[in-house]
This record gives C-alpha cells, sequence and structure tokens, in this order.
C-alpha cells in the first residue's frame, strides 16, 4: 500500500491551480498526469532578470528589468497587420515595446503615458534602436520585489506558454512535503548532499547555471535517491527469487546429442558457452535466473532449447513464452523442425486456442504428456495447470512485466521456485545492465552464426521514393521479399495505422495483390494469415508498422525499407533491420528519411551505415540519447530513469548497489525506521513490486 503521505503527490495534475481539462491533457501527453510527474520535470535553463543597465549601456540582445518613462504610443489603425509601438525612455536612451495582435485599450491601461514602469523582458538590439517584443513584466516601480532575480525555464509542451509552465510548476512544489530521510546520515554529510525536500527546491530554483548541472549537489542527490531505489527494487527480487529453493536439474540422457545431430550446423563458441553456463545454473539447486543476450540472428532459440531438453530429461516440464501470438507461432514451428524424430512433445498454447481442443491440450499438459509447452501470456491463465512446471523461458523478456514473471513462476512446483531463462535481443550498454538486469546474471552471445553477409544499408531521402519503388519492383519480380516499415507518428497507434495504410494503398497500385498489411490492431488471426502468406511467397512486400519488430523470421526477405527512419531510435532501427540478412541472399536496408532535425537525427542514420554491431549500437544509442532525444525508449527495454542520468550518474549505479545490498542484510524486510523511508523511496519512484514480498513487523 502507497504511504498516505505520497498521495498528494500521486493526485491528477487536474487538481492543481491554473490546470484545466485542456492542459492536463497536454501535461499528460508529454510529463505525465501526476503531480509527481512535474517534480521531476526540471529546469533547463535559467532567466536570470538580475541585469538592470542604462538603456546607453545595452550593446546585445539580453534579459533585463529596467526603469523607464512611457512616452507616445504608436497604434496600427483597426485591422491592420503593423504592431503596436510604444516608446519610452530612461535618462540615457530610448526603448521600444512592441506588442502584437493587441485587443482593446489593454496597453494604453498598463503603460500611461508620462509614468514610470518597471519594465522587464528580452532586449533586442536592431538597427541600432533598442526593441522588446512583449515584455514579460511591467509593472510599477514599487512592485519590484514582484520579479524574480532568476526563474526556472522549463522544456516545453506544445500549447503551453513558458510562464504557465513555470506556474503549473510552482503550483506542484506547493504539494511537497518533507520526507523521512532515508539516505544514510553519515553519507549525506560526506557528499554534502540536502534533505530531499531541499533538493526538489533547489533543483526547481536554481539561482546560477551550475545549479542545472546533473553534477549540482541537488541533482546528484535526487539521482543517487532513484538508483538506489531501482537497486533497493532489483534487491528484493533477487533475494525474493533465493529464498524459495530451487531445484536441481542435471544434464542427462540422450537428448542433448540427439538435438546436436539433428541441427545442420554447428553451435558457435558463444552458443555452446552460454549453454555450458546454463546448464551449470541448472544443476545448482538454487532457482535460476538468468538473462541471455545477443543481438538479433545470434541463435538464441537453440541455446533455449538446449536448456529446456536438460528438464525433460529430468522428466520435468519446460514452457516457453513469447510476447506476440506470431513470435510463439515461429519457435513452435521451429522447436517442432529441430526436435524432429525425439522422444519430445512440443505443444502450442496461446489466447487463439478455445473449446475443446484447448481443454484436451490442457488435459494432456495437466497429465504430463506435454514436455514443452510454447505460447503467449496464455501460459499462464488461472485454468492452467501443469504436471510439473520446473523451467521458464522467457523471450523478449522486456516486454514482460514483474508481476508477469511472478505469476509463472506460480505454476511451478510449490516450495520451490523455477529456474527461468530471459532472454533479449537488445543489447544493452554495459552501464546500464546494474540497472535493467540487476537481478540476474548474463549470459551473451557475442558472435554470430558464420556465413551472415553484412547487410548493405543506406540512406536515402524520401524524395527518392519512386526510385525506391521501382528497385524493389526489380527485386521482386527476380524473386526477392521486401519489409516495408512504416512511420512512428508521435507514438500515436491511429496516426501509425493510418500512414501504414496510405502507404499500402500506394503500393496496391503497383504491386497489385503482391502487398499484405500487418499492424498492431489487427486481430491475431488475421495478422498470422498475413505473416504466413508472406512467409511463403504468396506476398512479396509487407508493409508493416513495428509489429515485425521482434523476432519474427523470414530468411527469403531480403529488403527492408525504413520510412521516415529518423524517428525511430537506434535501437529499433538495429532490430527492424535484423529481420533481414537471414537467408542466403545479399540483404539490403534503405532508411528513407524526411526531413533531419537535429544533429543526432544524423548522427543515428550515419551510425547505422557505419555498423552492424548491437552493443556498439546500445551504446551509440545511450550516448546519443544523453543529447537529449528520447526516441525509442520505450522500445529498448531500457529502464526509465525520471531523474538520473546513466551518462552523467552513471557511477553512482554500483554505489547504489552495494548500498541496496547491505540495507537489505541488515534489514531484509525494511521494518527498521530507515527501511521503512525507504519502503517510501520505493513508492516514490515506482519501484514499489517488491514491497509485497517484504513482511511488515
Ligand atoms: P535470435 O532468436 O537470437 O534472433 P534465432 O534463434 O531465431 O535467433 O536464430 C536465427 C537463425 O540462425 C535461425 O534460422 C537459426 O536456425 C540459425 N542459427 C542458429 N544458430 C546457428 C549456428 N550456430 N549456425 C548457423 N545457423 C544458426
Ligand atoms: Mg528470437
Amino acid at each position: 500500500m502507497r504511504p498516505e503521505i505520497l498521495y498528494p503527490f500521486f493526485a491528477d495534475t487536474i487538481s492543481l491551480p491554473g490546470v484545466g481539462g485542456r492542459i492536463a491533457t497536454l501535461l499528460e501527453k508529454i510529463i505525465g498526469r501526476r503531480v509527481l510527474d512535474l517534480f521531476w520535470h526540471l529546469p533547463v535553463d535559467i532567466i536570470d532578470r538580475s541585469a538592470s543597465p542604462a538603456l546607453t549601456d545595452i550593446t546585445y540582445d539580453q534579459i533585463v528589468t529596467v526603469e523607464v518613462t512611457i512616452d507616445d504610443h504608436d497604434i496600427p489603425p483597426r485591422g491592420s497587420k503593423r504592431p503596436y509601438r510604444v516608446w519610452c525612455h530612461d535618462d540615457t536612451g530610448k526603448l521600444q515595446l512592441i506588442f502584437f495582435h493587441v485587443k482593446g485599450d489593454y496597453i494604453q491601461r498598463q503603460l500611461p503615458e508620462g509614468e514610470l514602469r518597471l519594465i522587464s523582458g528580452r532586449v533586442e538590439v536592431y538597427n541600432s534602436q533598442l526593441q522588446m517584443t512583449h515584455p514579460d513584466y511591467m509593472l510599477l516601480p514599487e512592485q519590484r520585489g514582484q520579479i524574480p532575480g532568476v526563474e526556472p525555464v522549463y522544456p516545453l509542451t506544445a500549447g503551453i506558454s513558458g510562464k504557465v509552465m513555470a506556474k503549473i510548476v510552482r503550483g506542484a512544489l506547493d504539494r511537497l512535503v518533507d520526507l523521512p530521510e532515508w539516505q544514510d546520515a553519515p553519507l549525506l554529510k560526506r557528499e554534502g548532499w540536502p534533505s530531499w525536500i531541499e533538493a526538489m527546491k533547489n533543483a526547481h530554483q536554481p539561482e546560477s547555471p551550475a545549479d542545472l548541472l546533473a553534477a549540482s549537489l541537488a541533482r546528484t542527490r535526487l539521482a543517487y535517491d532513484e538508483f538506489l531505489a531501482n537497486q533497493l527494487a532489483l534487491e528484493i527480487m533477487r533475494r525474493q527469487n533465493q529464498k524459495k529453493k530451487g531445484r536441481s536439474l542435471i544434464a542427462k540422457g540422450p537428448l542433448k546429442q540427439q538435438l546436436l545431430d539433428n541441427l545442420p550446423y554447428q553451435l558457435t563458441g558463444a552458443q555452446v558457452r552460454s549453454g555450458a553456463e546454463i546448464e551449470q545454473d541448472l544443476a545448482q539447486p538454487f532457482a535460476m535466473m538468468r538473462l541471455l543476450q545477443g543481438d538479433v540472428g545470434s541463435g538464441k532459440t537453440v541455446v533455449a532449447l538446449l536448456a529446456m531438453l536438460v528438464a525433460v530429461g529430468n522428466g520435468v516440464q519446460a514452457a516457453m513464452i513469447a510476447p506476440t501470438e506470431i513470435l510463439a507461432r515461429q519457435h513452435y514451428a521451429g522447436l517442432c523442425q529441430m526436435t524432429t524424430g525425439m522422444e519430445v512433445r512440443v505443444a502450442i498454447l496461446t489466447g487463439r486456442d478455445k473449446g475443446k481442443a484447448r481443454a484436451l491440450l490442457l488435459d494432456d499438459l495437466q497429465a504430463g504428456k506435454i514436455d514443452i509447452l510454447v505460447g503467449t501470456h496464455a501460459l499462464f491463465q488461472k485454468d492452467v495447470h501443469y504436471h510439473d512446471l520446473g523451467f521458464a523461458v522467457i523471450d523478449e523478456q522486456h516486454r514482460f512485466g514483474v508481476e508477469q514473471r511472478m505469476a509463472l513462476s506460480a505454476k511451478g512446483r510449490p516450495g520451490t521456485t523455477m529456474d527461468v531463462l530471459a532472454m533479449t535481443a537488445t543489447p544493452i550498454p554495459r552501464t546500464l545492465t546494474l540497472t535493467a538486469y540487476g537481478d540476474m546474471d548474463v549470459s551473451q552471445l557475442t558472435e554470430k552464426p558464420p556465413g551472415r553477409k553484412a547487410i548493405d544499408t543506406r540512406v536515402v531521402p524520401l524524395n527518392r521514393l519512386d526510385d525506391v519503388v521501382q528497385g524493389i519492383r526489380r527485386a521482386v519480380d527476380a524473386g526477392t521479399r521486401a519489409f516495408w516499415i512504416c512511420p512512428l507518428v508521435e507514438e500515436s497507434e491511429v496516426l501509425d495505422l493510418a500512414a501504414a495504410e496510405e502507404r499500402f494503398r500506394h503500393l496496391e497500385q503497383i504491386f497489385g495483390p503482391r502487398v499484405g498489411l500487418v499492424h498492431g490492431k489487427m486481430k491475431a488471426k488475421e495478422k498470422d494469415a498475413v505473416m504466413d502468406h508472406f512467409v511463403r511467397g504468396e506476398i512479396s512486400v509487407l508493409v508493416a508498422t513495428t509489429v515485425v519488430e521482434v523476432g519474427v523470421d523470414v530468411p527469403e526477405a531480403s529488403i527492408m525499407v525504413i520510412e521516415h527512419a529518423e524517428r525511430f531510435g537506434l535501437s529499433q532501427l538495429h532490430q527492424l533491420r535484423g529481420r533481414v540478412g537471414r537467408g542466403m541472399e545479399k540483404s539490403t536496408c534503405l532508411l528513407l528519411y524526411g526531413a533531419l532535425k537535429g544533429e543526432a537525427a544524423k548522427a543515428r542514420l550515419k551510425i547505422m551505415r557505419e555498423t552492424d554491431d548491437g552493443f556498439l549500437i546500445a551504446e551509440e544509442d545511450l550516448r546519443l540519447r544523453g543529447a537529449g532525444e528520447l526516441l525509442g525508449t520505450r522500445q529498448s527495454g531500457m529502464p526509465d530513469f525520471r531523474v538520473a542520468s546513466i551518462e552523467e550518474h552513471g557511477p553512482l549505479i554500483a554505489m547504489a548497489r552495494d548500498d541496496a545490498r547491505l540495507i537489505l542484510e541488515k534489514d531484509p524486510d525494511l521494518n527498521s525506521d530507515r527501511g521503512r523511508a525507504l519502503r517510501v523511496l520505493l513508492y516514490l519512484f515506482e519501484r514499489d513490486e517488491g514491497v509485497k514480498y517484504l513482511t511488515s513487523g
């Protein structure tokens, strides 16, 4: 249960002064729905209004606060586009105030001729005249106190002005309350860190540019809080996993050799190594929690199968869960093929299986007539009972929440924890492994199966679309298959879909019935049907939204077109490109770009052209996103941090990990005073999944 003290933080922003339905909706899009989300929305700049030069001394554009006498008003005639101008002066020079779209006599009332006014805003020097467009403040000289010396500047959301945003965040900060200190007093003292509430206030009220730096004391403290919450949560889960006994599954019997004999290839060194690491874990009497990390096409499936066969050889059932129906079917087909002629019964269960067939399958499962069950979330539905499930493989593990992992574990033998092998195709930069997978051991497939040809990657402007289509047409006529991925439009599925449908209709005019379309809104059955047509070659061009991102294997496809590639994150581009280059043919990836706004977008496409190394790409992705790009975080499965920055605060992660271990060793259920404060921390950063496993004293 969330501590009461945090309730106000989790209230909707609409409860804040000045936030109505329209603004709340705008905020939700970019920042979030709750007051708490505004806490983490930190200023990126400051406006310093303390400069009060004489007008004659102003020689460059700057923000000033000046006291001037108001002179003439130059009022434009009704309907004119000309701005409204007001002249004013001090003892040394003149200044022109400029207003657009003035309605009524507002300016006359604000700036009566002959009176003194305090004006603050950005002065521009134009033709050696001073101009200020729409001053930020126009006050009486005695109201100087109303102008803050330094104002925070927040990252903006379309439709909300800087002034309004600052006011909204101020409103949110009024809800701040002091929280019990969760950090160790000696640590705070050593680092010179302020308390949480002070850190929040300082971070939002920067007084100099130095206060905006990630290295400022306030931001560093907040970052450490966040890493500590992250590491504590992971450590709680890890301890939870270790608490329960696992079972020792020892590799034996003929299955492994039979599989190796079945394979049309030799395992790579990395596959052999990872397989051995997994076997070793399985043999231990504790539960395994291992991550198998390997780029797309690195051959994770066969490693998973080797591990599942260890379970089967011990008379124990294994399950393999995939995030989508398509992937589950593909795994099923792959496993069936690899186990041809072996005494291993493989079955599949997804949301699509219903009625009698499903009932029969569940009976077989419970009777132990199925050795390996592949499927989607359906594998841990309530009425699915295993005979003796002892091992689970989770493919694309970042698509599953902790809850789901737990639900699957609950299907194991009571009193023991199941061995789990998680797999991901998302290479994670080394710095991130601790924060993302601190609760797991990691095996890596760093080497690809031999014989893969490099993918020829080209960056092409969208205005050459017609040439691209013609090129694909020639290739398709020669028997090639192509993926055509449609752009990501602002995280909106509806718009994604519209764009994909439009491209589909366009390509249909050229390719006729040889074009298919798949998108996330389709029913699983329809999606599979289209995929099937593509796999069998009845369709040559598959237009898709990013649903094909993970796992789908069509070796005959050798062209990947990604439209508006500049809108995708690096890791995602890499994943998509990995869909081709799986067959014998030489493959091509065409990155079509629209407008290349910003250096980061250019840099991303350049890296794609230059390298095919997933780990390198992940490092670069991180570096570029550090430069303010946030594309693709969702998809990449990297943990989201609200204040902490992996690049800037990275060294704190290991410190937080050690701290978390020490804390839980001394106070495993977080019941001491500090422990209770740490529970608040976990809720504050929404890393509270594990709290329910703690016993409260
Ligand atoms: P991943 O799931 O890691 O993306 P897969 O397990 O789907 O990769 O394997 C990709 C392809 O590589 C499959 O067609 C598989 O048969 C093949 N493959 C796997 N291991 C090897 C190997 N050692 N040598 C040659 N081909 C391999
Ligand atoms: Mg795979």
